[in-house]
């Protein structure tokens, strides 16, 4: 009965509001940002919406929609096979990842202020080390969720920060991701940006260190999140299922954190 009191007593939280769900998913729409790649590279698919029917000649009584997207687009999840160094790990893909893996604890870097200062700021581990001192060690099976308030950037242009250069976004040092995925055997990370890797990570060595490294270790990541300044430091939990696209290297996603109220 233990287990079946916990979560009775979750579902009571929920209720009263001791518990809050907290959304951390932006609308998917068309005018939703996607990442641009260099220019010789095949482009993300945009979303795209259309009406099936809306209480209509062509279905009178239902309204609903045909959408298409990359998997890729708007808050989503990537999955280990998205990258090469990940693609042959077993249950790497959307339908096979175990569906335990979706669930974790939230662990919430606020990086917000340097984020500003600095559009390429880049957690480091003595980042990391420091936030540890405060808020503890970062559990295994943790979503390390990297809060830069970009969510708050409403304009695309300001969102994607496209340069000359490229795009200049907040990230990860390359080294940050071993020590998380490795010594500390996160579950994956979570960012505020259009992908979880920095904007000027295609220069770093080695280049897109969150997707080469992360996905090689067979860990997970969540892109485009919202409202991270919703969540205290410790003490959420992440919910991210994405959908069961065999064989998917990703896919848009609704992702939830259940948080203590404030
Ligand atoms: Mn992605």
């Amino acid at each position: 009965m233990g287990h079946s009191n916990t979560l009775t007593e979750l579902m009571l939280s929920i209720a009263t509001g001791e518990v809050r769900v907290v959304d951390l998913t932006q609308p998917l729409e068309p005018k939703t940002p996607v990442l641009q790649l260099p220019a010789e590279f095949a482009q993300a698919t945009p979303f795209e919406i259309g009406t099936l029917s809306e209480y209509d000649d062509r279905g009178p009584a239902w309204y609903w929609n045909w959408f298409k997207c990359s998997e890729h687009t708007g808050t989503h999840f990537d999955a280990p096979i998205h990258w090469v160094t990940g693609k042959d790990h077993e249950n790497n893909a959307t339908d096979t990842i175990p569906v335990e893996n979706f669930i974790g604890p939230a662990c919430v870097l606020d990086a917000a202020a340097e984020a500003t200062a600095d559009p390429d700021f880049l957690v480091t581990i003595d980042y990391i080390k420091a936030w540890e001192e405060k808020h503890g060690r970062i559990p295994a099976r943790s979503w390390v969720l990297f809060r830069t308030d970009w969510s708050k950037r409403t304009d695309p242009e300001a969102y994607l920060n496209m340069h000359d250069d490229g795009a200049h976004t907040p990230g990860w040092a390359p080294d940050t991701i071993p020590f998380l995925a490795e010594e500390r055997d996160i579950l994956g990370v979570g960012v505020e940006t259009v992908g979880t890797d920095a904007g000027q990570a295609g220069t770093f060595d080695p280049a897109y260190p969150c997707h080469t490294l992360m996905h090689g270790a067979n860990k997970y990541g969540l892109a485009s999140l919202t409202n991270l300044d919703q969540l205290p430091p410790t003490g959420a939990i992440v919910i991210a299922p994405p959908l069961k696209i065999v064989r998917g290297s990703g896919s848009p996603l609704r992702v939830l954190a259940l948080a203590p109220a404030k």
